[in-house]
Formats: C-alpha cells, structure tokens, sequence
C-alpha cells in the first residue's frame, strides 16, 4: 500500500511537471488506473490512496473482480471488445475505449439500451497503422464518428490510440499529436452532434509525452501497479 501510494504520488509529479512544460492544467488529465495484472484485492488497494477509475481489458478476468468489489470505483473497459461479452460489459463498466467497428457499436447501443444506460464510448483510431493494432483508420474517423452519433444509447466520449512500442518518445509524439489533429479536425466541422472532446492515450512509457500533447484520460498500469503481462 505505502509502496503504491509512493508510486501514485511519484506519478502525479510526472504528469503535473508535464502540465507545465505544456501550459495545461492539470485537473484537465485524468487517470485510469489500468489492473488487468492484478486480484481484487489490490485493486481495492487503489480505490484506498484515492484512485477512482480501474481500467479492465478482458471481460472474463474483470467481472469476478468487479464482483469482488461490489461496483465500487468507475470501470473502463479498454481491450479489443467482441460482441458476445458486450452485454457483461454495459451492466458493470461506464466507459468503453475500444469503439472501433459498427455492428460493435450497434450491440452495445441495444444491450445498453435494454439496461436503460448510456455507454461512454471512446473510438479507437489505429494511428500508427501498425498491422496488430486495433482501430480505425484515421480517414474513416469522421464518416464512423457520424454513424454512432446517431445511436441514442451511446455517448462519444472522445478518441483513443495506442502508440507502438519504442522507448524513442520521439517516434511516439507524432503518434498522439496527429490523434489531437483528428479530434480538432473534427471540432473544426462545427457540428454540434459530433463532439469528440477526449483524448484517451498515454500508457507507462509514453504518458508524459502524451500529456504533452494534449491526452485527458491516461491509462495507466505497470507504473502504478508494477508486474506486466
Ligand atoms: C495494458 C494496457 C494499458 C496499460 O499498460 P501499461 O504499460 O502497463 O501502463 C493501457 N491501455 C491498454 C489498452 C492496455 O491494454
């Protein structure tokens, strides 16, 4: 727990030194504290030093956890989603961070709507282009962003990335920058139903470049937590 708490606090100084060099306030970033290497207990260990967001990446490991915790805390849900586990998602978690097809987009507006909530939804975009990664394509971003819009149980929350895996911030700035590119691009169309205003990216090796360039929601594991996968 001291050993957390230290580490959340080292964290905090990270993207607050950040926010600075940037000319951002810092209550604009918020974290998700991503535990998808941990047991419910050691999530309730970071409810406890004051972290209120759990980031999940697999369906099946995240709801016996949740269970475990009572709902207690706001869940995202970031892995690759498919459309069978949608339904266990949109009872349990409030955000989803990995829009990134139609028909997924179609099964959480009608499991959502069944259950009478509506889902916070990020899109994924795949900037990078990397074959393994997830997401759409950056050009089809505004024609699938219009679509969604038109579902009444889906809020988009803004968009998502996952930059590719360098320890050269500076192969990875462009990728969260041409991110924050789409979403004002899109800000720029000036329609009031296509509101994208978050940007979800930033992991542990890249988040303070992220916050640098503009990222509101980071997702955070290894540096918080510790083990990896
Ligand atoms: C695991 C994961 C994270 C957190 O990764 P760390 O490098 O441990 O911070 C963030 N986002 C997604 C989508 C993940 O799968």
């Amino acid at each position: 727990m001291e050993d957390l708490r230290h580490r959340w606090n080292r964290t905090r100084e990270l993207i607050e030194a950040a926010c600075r060099r940037s000319g951002r306030d810092p209550r604009d970033v918020r974290v998700v504290a991503v535990t998808k290497y941990v047991d419910a207990d050691a999530i309730r260990e970071v409810l406890d030093v004051g972290l209120t967001d759990i980031g999940e990446s697999r369906v099946q490991e995240a709801v016996p956890k949740w269970k475990a915790l009572d709902g207690r805390g706001t869940w995202h849900f970031i892995g690759h989603l498919q459309r069978n586990k949608v339904k266990d998602v949109v009872t349990r978690f409030t955000y989803i961070h990995s829009l990134d097809r139609y028909p997924l987009a179609e099964e959480i507006n009608r499991r959502a709507r069944q259950v009478d909530r509506i889902m916070r939804c990020f899109i994924q975009v795949n900037v990078s282009g990397e074959q393994s990664k997830f997401g759409l394509p950056p050009s089809e971003v505004v024609e699938f962003a219009r679509e969604v819009a038109e579902l009444p149980y889906i809020r988009i929350e803004g968009l998502m990335t996952m930059a590719p895996r360098s320890d050269n911030s500076e192969e990875i700035r462009p990728i969260f920058r041409r991110l924050r590119e789409i979403r004002d691009e899109i800000r720029r169309l000036g329609d009031p139903k296509l509101q994208v205003p978050h940007l979800s990216m930033g992991m542990s090796q890249d988040y303070t470049v992220a916050v640098e360039e503009g990222a509101t929601w980071l997702r955070l594991g290894s540096v918080l937590v510790g083990g990896s996968r």
